[in-house]
């Protein structure tokens, strides 16, 4: 109940925070005030890393055990936050319940894992950003699809090229299958929507969530078949 009060009092009255409701100042840009805007870093991924998937791994180890065994299409993924707590009640609210205002903050905070995880790419700054694309019909049912809205929110904010170039076959992975299950079941789920002339040598694949990984390995995979050389994932939180 206390945790959907605010939602509530911020469906309403625009121009209050969003998690405790506490009024804004006209002047501020995000849904947020600054206090709440503060508790959520302490979901940002800050840990040390998996040099491949991003996981948090306890040192300074390289890769994790998990990418010691099997490898992925991409060259690096990380992403924002934790999928936890006032994260994932944020996040919902952007995703169920069209809070797209919310895509300002997550636009801000990818953009600064963005040139962290990054930045020592060639042609860093060039990089175009790429979606992966939604289920087909989705869009349609949904009127909107969240992780082409963050990839563009993302291009608008920095400036970088937004690229739709794959789309799905109509394939479609179960969410309860493990990484194998899912990489077997989601082989084939993708394909280039333009021409191998019209693809980039390198890019930024944006996803909303990783969970094990395998929808981002396939797109890679894709993109790589169509003439991508380089495929680096960003996403906003890891499950
Ligand atoms: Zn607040
Ligand atoms: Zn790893």
């Amino acid at each position: 109940m206390l945790k959907k009060m605010p939602y509530v009092l911020s469906y309403v009255l625009p121009g209050y925070c969003l998690r405790c409701s506490s009024p804004l100042p006209p002047q501020r840009i995000f849904p947020l005030c600054t206090d709440c805007q503060e508790l959520l870093n302490k979901y940002r991924i800050r840990e040390k890393v998996c040099s491949l998937c991003g996981k948090p791994v306890p040192s300074e180890s390289g890769r994790c055990l998990v990418c010691r065994e099997r490898s992925f299409s991409f060259e690096r993924h990380r992403s924002v936050f934790h999928y936890r707590g006032d994260f994932a009640y944020l996040y919902r609210l952007y995703k169920f319940h069209k809070h797209y205002e919310l895509a300002l903050y997550f636009a801000e905070v990818l953009q600064d894992t963005l040139y962290k995880s990054f930045s020592d790419i060639p042609g860093f700054s060039d990089l175009p950003l790429v979606p992966t694309p939604p289920r087909p019909g989705k869009k349609r049912r949904a009127g909107w699809d969240q992780t082409e809205h963050l990839t563009r929110r993302l291009s608008s904010y920095t400036g970088r090229r937004y690229l739709r170039i794959l789309k799905r076959t109509g394939k479609t992975p179960q969410k309860t299958l493990d990484y194998e299950g899912r990489m077997n079941n989601i082989q084939g789920a993708f394909e280039p929507s333009v021409p191998p002339a019209k693809v980039p040598e390198r890019c930024i694949l944006l996803d909303d969530v990783f969970t094990t990984g395998s929808t981002l390995s396939e797109c890679a995979e894709t993109l790589k078949k169509s003439g991508v050389r380089r495929i680096y994932c960003l996403t906003l939180a890891r499950d």
